[in-house]
């Protein structure tokens, strides 16, 4: 018996990696008898036959965390990168990944990638905003190599979902917190001989240094229709959450009441106004779902 990770699942194939390099397992039939499925991210302990590296997963450990979209256990944090310029940060989609975040209550990382092309830091709005608000904002350079070893500490020994959009330099972080990372599971997908694109999975990819990164560029749904009614929109805004009991009505929704404390403190520059607008924006969607 070994223990490992599943690092990848396709076709009723769990791909284990152990300390004894990966093993190309199955499930027990008990896991469908039970209607358990293994998941990517799956702490197991397998039954191994080393001459094949082949096995069977026995036992399926207890789950940290499970994600749904996309399907994958012990996910402990979520890293949002966004580029300072160039394009500049989508502030609707940065709201969306912190909301989708928050509800899987993993720990939170943003990242400023490209400050090599900003002068002054101090001043930035995007940076003041969400340190305000109570994130972990760190700022990287893959350019100026600048950030990468502190990125690299927060990524150790964690199961990281990596998200942002496309240009803001995803690949070239990763690639600079481990030259060759990428093509390392390009060769996981080769071995097992079934077309990496004919079907959607998710894989972790394993960094030297201990953890593993998804390898799907975040939340493969924006959907935030869980939310079952619009007060509960801003339990997913640390700051807005963090000053709603001090408004005169408990049940404000910060938009029209008097005497909103978080209005007061979006005027005072306490809380972002893009932070807010995207609130209530947030809200509006909600409202329009459940049609008040
Ligand atoms: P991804 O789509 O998020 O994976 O982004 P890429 O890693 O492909 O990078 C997109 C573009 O941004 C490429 O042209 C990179 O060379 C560039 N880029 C990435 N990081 C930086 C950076 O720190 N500074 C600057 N100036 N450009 C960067
Ligand atoms: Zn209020």
């Amino acid at each position: 018996m070994l223990e490992g990770t599943i690092v990848k699942g396709i076709g009723g194939f769990y791909y284990v990696k152990t300390l004894d390099g990966i093993y190309e397992c199955r499930a027990r039939g008990v896991f469908r008898e039970k209607n358990i499925t293994p998941l990517v991210g799956d702490k197991v302990i397998i039954r191994e036959k080393t001459t094949d590296k082949t096995g069977y997963v026995e036992e399926i450990l207890e789950r940290k965390t499970q994600l749904h979209r996309p399907p994958v256990s012990n996910v402990t944090q979520a890293v949002i990168v966004m580029s300072i310029k160039n394009p500049n940060p989508n502030l609707w989609l940065l709201d969306r990944f912190l909301l989708l975040a928050e509800k899987e209550n993993l720990y939170i990382t943003i990242v400023f990638n490209k400050i090599d092309l900003e002068e002054d830091l101090k001043t930035n709005i995007f940076i003041d905003t969400y340190a305000k608000a109570g994130y972990r904002v760190i700022t990287t350079s893959c350019k100026k190599s600048i950030g990468v070893e502190e990125l690299k500490s927060i990524l150790k020994d964690n199961i990281t979902v990596f998200a942002g959009p496309s240009g803001v330099g995803k690949s070239s972080l990763i690639n600079k917190i481990q030259p060759g990372l990428e093509l390392k599971t390009g060769e996981i997908s080769d071995k097992t001989k079934r077309g990496k694109h004919t079907t959607r999975h998710v894989e972790l990819m394993e960094l030297d240094i201990g953890g593993y990164i998804l390898d799907t560029p975040g939340f493969s749904s924006l959907n935030i229709d869980f939310i079952q009614n619009v007060e509960d929109v801003q339990y997913y805004f640390k700051e807005i959450k963090k000053y709603s009991h001090m408004c005169r009505f408990n049940s404000c929704l910060h938009i029209n009441e008097p005497e909103c404390e978080v209005k007061r403190q979006v005027e005072e520059e306490n809380i972002g106004k893009t932070r807010y607008e995207n609130y209530l924006s947030f809200v509006d969607e909600i409202k329009s779902i459940r049609r008040y």
